[in-house]
């Protein structure tokens, strides 16, 4: 029997190892922590968002050929995967329809993961828990996966599904991309992925709680990104879906020293220009303030009056032509400062990492290497908060362990 060895009992790993085991390979799972997992259970704030609802590839973020990702993408389609967690792992899945995404009908995290191990252990995958994986080599005519305080493993095929860089007290610390790097792999420039961002010293500091939709766009040199979600000011700066899913490109900016720095704007509402320009007409006694309350909190009005140096009891009827431009200008293309970012301690996820120009799309090998698959957080792609990145992991996963099992 062929013997397929898993690293990292996550996302990825985990459904590699499901579908290792399927396919009729001795499949051995190896975790360093004592329980695995831990991405899964505090996802989506304990609820875990399994996958999205809706998928729009061209979402996805990558530096090697999007082609590629594409393929990979399709492997495994939505509506299969969906299929699969509700029949084999015996999860019923909800439609949260404001979010387009997906949860579990429990909002349990807990279940995802325990339901995941579950399964992996009922088609005979071995779990070996507390197990840190130091080395992957070459051996004989298969592989020898070194683990620190106990004997080397003889495998005829590796999968590396140690995730990427993202929140290391979860256990991803860059393991899987030193060992890939390590053999041979060319290494995409990683940087911290759907990650709050920090403007110090804070211009909102006084607005920390204030959430509502927004559409923002970051613009840097060559890279863009816009998005429209949750938007909410912290106490150092902002967070909220559609911050996250714009934060690579400052990210990316700052570790490129880019002079300016990426610039990041707001939409603060639906109202474009004519909208705004209408609503700023004169009406009654209606004041700036007034006009303003209408679309936002009370407390956001304010301060952008106070940016574009309105006076808020100013009556609509009395607004010079320049003060409305102003206006109109801060509250559709409001610039938002901003000087750095919460980094890997906070990023849902890593950009960058293994080139998916070495790997086979179908099955997950290295191109580089015969009998090693690469899946998950460790290859250079991410998606926008929404499911994405679950869908990445649960695809590449799969397509790894039928890959490994079939070719070992
Ligand atoms: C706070 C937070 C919330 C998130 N919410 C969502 C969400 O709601 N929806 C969504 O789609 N995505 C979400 N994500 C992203 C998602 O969790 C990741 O994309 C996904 O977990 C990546 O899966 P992975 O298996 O590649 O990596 P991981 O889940 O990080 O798993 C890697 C595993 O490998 C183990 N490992 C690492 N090195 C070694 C080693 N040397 N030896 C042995 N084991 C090792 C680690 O301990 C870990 O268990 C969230 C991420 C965070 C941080």
């Amino acid at each position: 029997m062929t013997r397929v060895v898993v690293i990292g009992a996550g996302a990825a790993g985990t459904m590699a190892a499901i579908f290792a085991a399927g396919a009729g390979a001795e499949t051995i799972l190896l975790e360093r922590t004592n329980d695995g997992g831990r991405k899964i259970l505090i996802s989506g704030g304990g609820r875990c968002n399994i996958l999205p609802a809706r998928l729009d590839e061209s979402r996805f973020v990558t530096d090697s050929s999007a082609n590629t990702l594409r393929k990979i993408v399709r492997g495994w389609p939505l509506a299969e995967q969906v299929a699969f967690f509700e029949r084999d792992v015996g999860i019923a899945l909800v439609e949260e329809p404001e979010s387009v995404k997906f949860f579990p009908a429990s909002h349990k995290a807990r279940d995802v993961r325990d339901g995941l191990l579950a399964l992996a252990r009922t088609r005979g995958v071995a779990i070996r828990m507390d197990m840190l994986v130091t080395d992957v080599a070459p051996s004989g005519t298969g592989w020898a996966v070194s683990c620190s305080g106990a004997p080397a493993i003889e495998a005829d095929a590796v999968i590396i599904a140690c995730g990427g860089l993202s929140v290391p007290m979860t256990g991803s610390e860059g393991a899987g991309l030193r060992i890939a790097e390590k053999l041979g792999h060319t290494i995409h420039a990683t940087y911290p992925a759907l990650t709050p961002i920090i403007a110090q010293p804070a211009p909102f500091a006084n607005l920390s709680g204030v959430s509502l939709p927004v559409t923002l766009t970051a613009t840097a040199r060559g890279r863009s990104a816009a998005a429209t979600g949750g938007f909410l000011f912290t106490h150092v700066g902002y967070s909220g879906p559609a911050v996250l899913d714009v934060s690579h490109v400052l990210v990316r900016s700052r570790a490129e020293h880019d002079d300016p720095l990426a610039r990041l704007t707001v939409r603060w509402t639906a109202h474009g220009d004519a909208e705004w320009t209408e609503r700023l007409r004169p009406h009654g006694a209606r004041t700036a303030i007034g006009a303003l309350r209408a679309e936002m909190p009370d407390r956001l009005a304010a301060a952008l009056l106070l940016t574009a140096n309105v006076a808020a009891d100013r009556v609509l009827s009395e607004l010079q032509r320049d003060e409305r431009l102003r206006l109109v200008e801060v509250l559709v293309r409001g610039a938002l400062p901003w000087t750095s970012d919460e980094g890997y301690r906070k990023a849902e996820v890593t950009g960058g990492g293994v080139s998916l120009a070495e790997i086979d799309p179908r099955t997950m090998e290295s191109r580089r290497c015969a009998g090693l698959y690469l899946c998950g957080e460790v290859l250079d792609a991410f998606g926008p908060i929404g499911g994405y990145n679950f869908l990445w992991a649960w695809a590449t996963g799969r397509a790894a362990g039928l890959g490994a099992a079939r070719a070992a």
